[in-house]
């Protein structure tokens, strides 16, 4: 299977807003858009999306994970954009077209079916740099992916970033464009000077998040991550993990937490990163300062992987979902 992210299905939903109104979500065979040049998105960033994913359990049913959840964060990152914001049935019927579309692209267990709807402001005006795009395209694109952990689970290397950020304060929690962009020279050096997966932004010091994932530490009966305060995202299966954790019998704390009391933590933790792509990755090891740290003994955490076993087995349909995360669609 290609890597993640470079595969996609034959279909894709389409439906745009002009004239004050969403067009019917409509499937068509993927393929590339036109767009003029003076194109919003293409100047000012008027951009979100989301991730989430469908699962074809071994009865052959199709099954999405908390989309309901991924709705209501793209209509905040649009509404926070100044971009039309879809109304949820639109948003839920495009997925579910889009899914539907392309059922028997969908991947076996412990593969899945990758949704990435996205939304962006397609009004022609170069003159608009300080006002929302008045017109808008809402389209979801699905790609199938396996098992990211294929070939064994890696214990991860995060460079400790004290010093950038990878976005502001109030709009670390929009899944939009700009932030990973913001991120990209940060997570690009790290890479090449220190071989490091993923950068852990911690500006002033204070534990964030990574790029693209939400970071968490499992300490004696203590899981523990930063407190929602705008300035990271709301990951979908970081609540999903605090969920399972606390009954589990682990003392969930969000909190915030500065990069010198993660250091005197690690000896004794398990860490490990969460979101949809890449469910549970944990982290063996950080740098900071030049200076190398392991977590507990480098190694993949045991506990990490009861918590992820308990995440994917509701996902897959092998466990009770006494919190009706998975909806049947087809
Ligand atoms: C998407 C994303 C996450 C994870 O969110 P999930 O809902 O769990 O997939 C975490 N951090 C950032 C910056 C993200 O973009």
């Amino acid at each position: 299977m290609a890597e993640f992210g470079q595969a996609f299905t034959s279909q894709m939903v389409v439906s745009s807003f002009e004239n004050d109104q969403w067009s019917t979500a409509d499937v068509k065979p993927i393929g590339p858009f036109s767009f003029h040049p003076a194109t919003h998105v293409l100047h000012y960033s008027s951009t979100c999306f989301e991730g989430l994913k469908a699962y074809r359990w071994v009865d052959g049913s199709i099954h999405l994970f908390r989309h309901h959840d991924n709705i209501s964060r793209l209509r905040a990152s649009a509404a926070s954009l100044c971009l039309p914001v879809p109304p949820a049935e639109l948003i839920e019927e495009a997925i579910i077209n889009a899914v539907k579309a392309v059922t028997d692209e969908i991947p076996d267990l412990p593969g899945a079916l990758y949704i990435r709807p996205t939304l962006i402001g397609t009004e022609l005006n170069i003159g608009a740099a300080g006002r929302g795009s008045k017109n808008a395209l809402l389209y979801v694109i699905t790609s199938p992916v396996g098992d990211y952990f294929s070939g064994g689970v890696r214990p991860l290397k995060l460079l400790i970033d004290d010093e950038n950020m990878r976005s502001t304060p109030k709009f670390g929690q929009v899944k939009t464009g700009g932030n990973y962009a913001a991120s990209l020279g940060s997570v690009t050096s790290a890479r090449a000077e220190y071989q490091a997966d993923q950068v852990l932004f911690c500006p002033g010091g204070q534990v964030q998040e990574t790029g693209a994932a939400n970071f968490m530490i499992l300490r004696g009966n203590d899981l523990i991550t930063k407190k929602l305060d705008g300035s990271i995202l709301p990951g979908i299966t970081r609540n999903s993990i605090l969920k399972l954790g606390a009954d589990m019998g682990y003392q969930v704390h969000e909190i915030d937490f500065t990069v010198d009391e993660l250091l005197n933590w690690l000896p004794d933790s398990e860490a490990f990163l969460s979101g949809t792509a890449a469910v549970l990755s944990p982290v063996g090891s950080v740098v900071y300062q030049g200076v190398g740290h392991t977590v507990g003994n480098g190694e993949v955490g045991e506990r990490s992987m009861q918590l992820k076993q308990a995440l994917t087995s509701i996902q897959h349909g092998k466990q009770e979902d006494r919190w009706h995360w998975t909806s049947l669609i087809a």
